[in-house]
């Protein structure tokens, strides 16, 4: 197997008394959707808040294509490669799909918003837009403000978002949250695309997208990894199915 991306090592946080990660150890390897599932609480998010740098680790390390970024700020994380989608929504509505990209990647480039110079008119941050607008099949919609998309659609400008940053590693919190059955399949589809260009860390709930996408899966409990595996021996672990598929 090549080298892991992205390669957690005992990753412990407390707060207070409550310990949400305990010793957690997980890699993501080229090519691969590793899914993170777990129930509420479980530690789930403050695992990806340790990754992304918002949160700082007690103990342990993160290691992102061969460097410590244990200790890097969240800008430096992101512009080493590493990728987020927010559970909570961050896009400006009046402003079009391709505009709201588009500042993701001036965000990134560490420039401030240059009010007295149009944004649409600079290529360099153009081109990575539309290139990822392409991926998640949002072409169509580049010209159209945000607060006329549909709740899916959504959901797929934030994946683009991260995306047109060009991460070596993406990590994505619930993207499926609040969607129907439809929109599921289509962001379904389009992730299981896209792991071959750039390896995904995925919580989700929705249990079918999950087997359906993920090559393996860790089962946090209570802040630990109680299991690991693939579809197949997730599903058929008597521990899981127990702790998490309400058996
Ligand atoms: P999940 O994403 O798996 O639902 P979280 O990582 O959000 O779980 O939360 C794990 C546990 O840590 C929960 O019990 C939650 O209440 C607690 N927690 C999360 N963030 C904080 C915080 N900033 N301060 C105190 N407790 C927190
Ligand atoms: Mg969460």
């Amino acid at each position: 197997m090549s080298d892991a991306v992205l390669k957690l090592a005992n990753l412990n946080k407390r707060f207070g008394a409550l310990q949400a990660t305990r010793d957690v150890s997980l890699d993501l390897y080229p090519g691969e959707i590793h899914a993170l599932i777990g129930p509420n609480g479980a530690g789930k998010s403050t695992l990806i808040g340790q990754i992304a740098g918002n949160l700082k680790p007690d103990a342990g390390s993160i290691v992102l294509a061969g460097r410590d970024i244990t200790s890097l700020s969240v800008a430096q994380r992101a512009r080493l490669g590493l990728g987020r989608s927010f559970q909570v929504s961050s896009l400006a509505e009046p402003l079009t799909v391709k505009r709201n990209v588009m500042i993701a990647v001036q965000a990134l480039q560490g420039h401030s918003f240059r009010f007295w110079k149009p944004v649409h008119r600079d290529e360099r941050l153009l081109v990575p837009a539309m290139e990822a607008l392409e991926r998640m099949a949002l072409t169509q919609r580049a010209d159209t403000p945000v607060a006329e998309l549909s709740h899916g659609e959504r959901r797929q400008v934030e994946v683009a978002c991260a995306l047109a940053l060009k991460p070596r590693a993406l990590l994505l919190d619930e993207p499926m949250a609040g969607l129907g059955p439809e929109g599921s399949a289509h962001l379904t589809e389009l992730l299981e695309a896209l792991k071959h260009e750039v390896p995904i860390l995925l919580i989700e709930h929705d249990m079918d997208a999950v087997f359906r996408l993920a090559d393996r899966i860790s089962v946090l409990v209570a802040g630990g990894v109680i299991a690991h595996g693939d579809s197949a021996a997730i599903r058929a672990n008597p521990q899981v199915r127990e702790a998490y598929l309400g058996d």
